[in-house]
């Protein structure tokens, strides 16, 4: 079998097209535009190109964005001063602190700090916690793009099995979740494998829906899957090229090419998961306008 690809790109431009119209809609109503603050606390060059494209994003759909640049020596507690500023400001909907943070700070502390309301990352344990009782929630923007991406080619993930490979609080772990809520999203049986689990290929190799999210490129090969399996590949590693402008190549979680060769559908990298994780945190930040998530009292 040779795995047809799962276009994240032209999928991305779909979901934003849509919020292009929404935003459109919900200011000719009279509202003002929907505003997504972005905070970045130091100088990761990865961070920085990942601010830059969500501001991008911000200005195609017609989201007004504002990034503070902070300096890495900040403390916590100024730091969640000025997050408080933000979450106290009627023109701000949407806050985003990019991930990571310099060590000396607590991501929890911070995520804890930001509004539950104005959380579009979904990072919130308010957020995390209503979307584990399927209440309605801001979903952290990755898995919720992944899970836009198995509904638009009709991959059914109802009673499939489902192994999600790493676990972080931002990915693996919500991924997991929305999975198995055996009442409202993923409706799968699920598995969710990180650096403890014992003999990985067990698990992958039993997969239907095989996600991997764990920044190790070439961690899967294709003898650990099985025929048929549906690969959506996370990982984003940057590797050194001299042969690229930039100096460096994107590379996922999976070994392509064997995997590709038995899979029935995979996400390139780039131009799969990432441009999802974009679009559905414009959706988010339009949800936090409208106020569709926690409507007022
Ligand atoms: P992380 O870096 O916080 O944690 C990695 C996870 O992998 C942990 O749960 C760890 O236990 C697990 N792990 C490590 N080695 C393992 C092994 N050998 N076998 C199984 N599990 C193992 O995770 P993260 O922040 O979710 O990032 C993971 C990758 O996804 C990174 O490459 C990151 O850049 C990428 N990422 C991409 C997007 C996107 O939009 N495409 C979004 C977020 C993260």
């Amino acid at each position: 079998m040779s795995a047809s690809i799962i276009d994240g790109k032209m999928l991305s431009q779909k979901v934003r097209d849509s919020v292009t119209e929404d935003v459109k809609r919900w200011v000719e109503k009279g509202n003002r535009k929907p505003k997504l603050q972005v905070i970045l606390v130091g100088e990761n060059p990865a961070s920085r190109a990942y601010v830059g494209a969500k501001t991008k994003a911000c200005i195609d759909v017609g989201i007004d964005s504002d990034t503070l640049m902070l300096p890495d020596t900040i403390s916590e507690q100024e730091l969640t001063e000025v997050i408080q500023s933000f979450n106290e400001d009627d023109n701000t909907d949407g806050i985003l602190v990019q991930l990571p943070i310099p060590n000396h700070i607590t991501p929890l502390s911070v995520i804890e700090a930001i509004d539950h309301r104005k959380d579009v990352d979904g990072f919130h344990p308010m957020n995390v916690g209503r979307m584990s009782v399927g209440q309605p929630s801001f979903r952290p923007c990755t898995p919720a793009g992944i899970i836009e991406m198995l509904r638009h080619y009709s991959i059914q993930t109802k009673g499939k099995h489902a192994v999600v490979v790493g676990a972080s609080n931002i990915v693996g772990t919500p991924m997991g979740i929305i999975l198995s809520r055996e009442n409202t999203t993923g409706k799968a049986t699920t598995t969710i494998c990180h650096k403890f689990t014992k003999d990985l290929t067990k698990h992958t190799i039993d997969a239907d829906i095989l996600i991997v999210a764990v920044g190790q490129p070439g961690l899967i090969s294709g003898q650990m899957v099985k025929e048929g399996v549906v690969v959506i590949d996370v990982g984003i590693t940057r590797i050194a090229d001299h042969t690229t402008e930039k100096g460096y190549k994107l590379t996922g979680d999976c070994d392509f090419d064997s995997v590709s060769e038995k899979a029935s559908w995979i996400t390139p990298v780039p131009g799969g998961v990432g441009p999802m994780t974009v679009a559905m945190l414009m959706k988010n930040t339009l949800l936090a306008a409208k106020k569709s998530i926690y409507p007022p009292k």
